[in-house]
């Protein structure tokens, strides 16, 4: 896999973060702005973090009967 591609993001990761109480959802384009991993929403720490390759497609779904689902996909 080649990380040399240059995408304008610069060297940032983007970050995929969901809160698992509240479901606060969030695309971080630049990790390092993520400080104290806690939702903003409710102040739970319980949240989870996906990274997000630059050429990965990726898709949130949230239903009161499936819960949280999340897609990756290559673009
Ligand atoms: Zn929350």
């Amino acid at each position: 896999m080649s990380s040399s591609e240059s995408n304008g993001y610069g060297s940032g990761e983007s970050v995929f973060v969901l809160c698992e109480t509240c479901h606060w959802s969030a695309t971080c384009f630049d990790k390092s702005r993520i400080d104290s991993e806690k939702c903003v929403i409710c102040g739970n720490t319980a949240i989870s973090t996906f990274p997000i390759l630059p050429n990965e497609e990726f898709a949130f779904n949230y239903s009161e009967r499936h819960g949280v689902e999340l897609e990756f996909g290559l673009k």
